[in-house]
């Protein structure tokens, strides 16, 4: 007897705007399934490695494509791992990731447009199959398990799970297509999935660089006797391949493969590294943020993979956190082919890796901004915030880092720190800077009056990483960065005017104010630091300011 249940209600509302929404780019569903299939195999070596019994299964990985015209149904179908009766309700029957709840928002206030770019950058990736059936099976056998499941659901926000009939490992992830997605005179065809010449066509597009075959079979097309099988996607290691043969298109196509973007990259990086450590890297810089970029539990890393054979996903060991926008693949020739992820952890050649892979990385973005300043803005804008943590935690490139960053400033265009040490006046010692939330609010600060008369230029710093890690590196080239909020601020040729303060004095204003703030201020003086406006609020000596106060209490500290 099938068992009737529930999607979790979130996983109830994805599916939903699934259903509802009008997609851009509705081919994505196609390669969602293709890219479950070939984790499904990838997880199924992984495991084997630590379990030889399954080794056996491990091998011959493939997929297959099935169209059955008459039935209506397109039939994506794997050799993987498999799921069971508890793999099925977690997996297929719940989201479980932060940040479902904001993508929901957004996907409710994009514009149709921008849907499909937003189930890329998710990925929610199974639940893709609703954008084009209205009914959808699975059947399924978890490698080394004994019962096979069928997993069944219309999108209405319950499935059924019921015993199944699959008798080899893995999955098969049947659509029964929406009308208007067959083929058929009388329907206002969007487009037809279940034609051989056009799955193909989406195959060699999305999915090309899968390391597994994909076959597309129609059923109702008689086998010729001596027809060879032939895959339809190429399964090329691109990086493999001398940089000068691979067109603009393949490196494209190939960054939209592994990164689920459907726009360009930015920037790509190509490394053959030689000597100690023997390596070669495909990198990219994506032109625009993933969802995840802050999230906790966020993806990142690399692909990883030895010898041409692959290892695993989002390898955070070989790019450090505050260049998790990278997207790429790594190819060791050195590592052993059976490391596992705690090994990679500890592993001396990881390292080396790691920190030629950084220097790379740093030296393309000089490069971008001597010669690209325009691409090199966009890339600010989109992940100068993640870059700067580097300034924090990675002490040896602290100098080089430091040098990429463009800052607003008081009075002109966006610097980086070399130009502000060309730039500043004879006689200004020290980096002037102001930090607070809004560029707006630090920009009409009071405070700058004073630097403004005297000609210095104050950076303003609005993320909130900017006062940490001012508060780390505390100097550049020798000169201090010094806060224009602080207290008992001596700017260079600060003279007094001595008069004014006197008469300020006698006037016994300052004790009016302070009776009249009582203990909402510490104290209150008379200053120089001000030009136009009669007061401002200064912070004490050593202590945090407002801004970070507020970040340690959003970290919970
Ligand atoms: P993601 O692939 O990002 O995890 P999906 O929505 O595409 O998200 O898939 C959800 C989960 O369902 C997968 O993580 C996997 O555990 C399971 N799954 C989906 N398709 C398959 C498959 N063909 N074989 C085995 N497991 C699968
Ligand atoms: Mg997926």
């Amino acid at each position: 007897m099938a068992e009737k249940m529930e999607f979790q209600s979130e996983a109830k509302q994805v599916l939903e705007l699934m259903i509802n929404s009008v997609y851009s780019n509705p081919d994505i569903f196609v390669r969602e399934l293709i890219s479950n299939a070939s984790d499904a195999i990838d997880k199924l070596r992984i495991e084997s490695l630590s379990h030889p019994e399954l080794a056996e299964y491990a091998k011959n990985g493939r997929i297959d494509i099935t169209i059955d015209k008459k039935a209506g149904t397109l039939t994506i179908s794997d050799n993987g791992i498999g799921m069971d009766r508890d793999d099925l309700v977690s997996y297929l029957g719940t989201i479980a990731r932060s940040g479902t709840g904001e993508f929901i928002r957004a996907m409710q206030e994009a514009k149709n447009g921008a849907n499909s770019d937003l189930i890329g950058q998710f990925g929610v990736g199974f639940y893709s199959s609703f954008i084009a059936a209205d009914r959808v099976t699975v059947e399924t056998l978890k490698a080394g398990g004994s019962e096979s499941w069928k997993w069944e659901s219309t999108g209405d926000g319950t499935y059924t799970i019921d015993g199944g009939s699959r008798a080899g490992h893995g999955s098969s992830i049947t659509l029964h297509m929406k009308k208007e997605e067959q083929s058929g005179d009388d329907h206002d065809i969007t487009k037809d999935y279940l034609s051989e010449w056009t799955l193909r066509g989406i195959i060699k597009e999305y999915s090309d660089f899968v390391t597994y075959p994909i076959y597309l079979t129609d059923v109702e097309k008689e086998k010729k006797e001596d027809e060879k099988e032939e895959p339809v996607n190429s399964m090329k290691a691109l990086w493999t391949r001398p940089q000068k043969d691979i067109s603009d298109d393949e490196f494209n196509d190939f960054y939209r493969h592994i990164s689920h973007d459907w726009e360009n990259p930015l920037e790509r990086i190509y490394y053959k590294a030689e000597g100690t450590s023997e390596f070669r890297a495909l990198l990219f810089i994506p032109s625009r943020p993933p969802m995840d970029l802050f999230y906790q539990d966020g993806k990142h890393g690399v692909q990883l993979y030895i010898r041409r054979v692959f290892i695993m996903n989002d390898c955070k060991d070989l790019i450090p956190e505050y260049m998790r926008f990278i997207k790429g693949v790594v190819d060791s020739e050195d590592l052993s082919l059976n490391v596992s992820r705690e090994m990679l952890q500890q592993d001396r050649q990881t390292a080396q890796i790691k920190n030629s892979l950084v220097k790379k990385i740093l030296d393309t973005l000089h490069k971008m901004r001597k010669d690209q300043p325009d691409s090199y803005n966009k890339f600010w804008q989109t992940f100068g915030v993640v870059l700067k943590e580097g300034i924090i935690s990675d002490l040896r490139h602290r100098e080089d880092i430091m040098k990429l960053c463009l800052f607003d400033v008081s009075e002109g265009d966006k610097t980086t720190l070399e130009d502000y040490l060309i730039n500043m006046p004879a006689g200004q010692d020290k980096i002037y800077y102001l930090a607070g939330s809004s560029l707006k609010n630090l920009k009409n600060s009071p405070k700058l009056e004073a630097f403004k008369k005297k000609g210095i230029k104050v950076l303003l710093l609005g993320d909130p990483v900017d006062e940490i890690w001012v508060n780390h590196a505390r100097k550049f080239d020798k000169y201090d960065f010094v806060s224009a909020a602080a207290e008992n601020l001596m700017l260079p040729e600060g003279e007094k005017e001595e008069k004014k303060d006197s008469e300020i004095e006698k006037s016994g204003l300052v004790k009016k104010l302070k009776d009249a703030l009582g203990s909402l201020v510490e104290d209150v003086k008379v200053s120089d630091r001000l030009v136009d406006s009669p007061v401002c609020f200064v912070q004490k000596g050593e202590e945090i300011s407002p801004q970070m106060r507020n970040l340690f209490r959003s970290m919970g500290q």
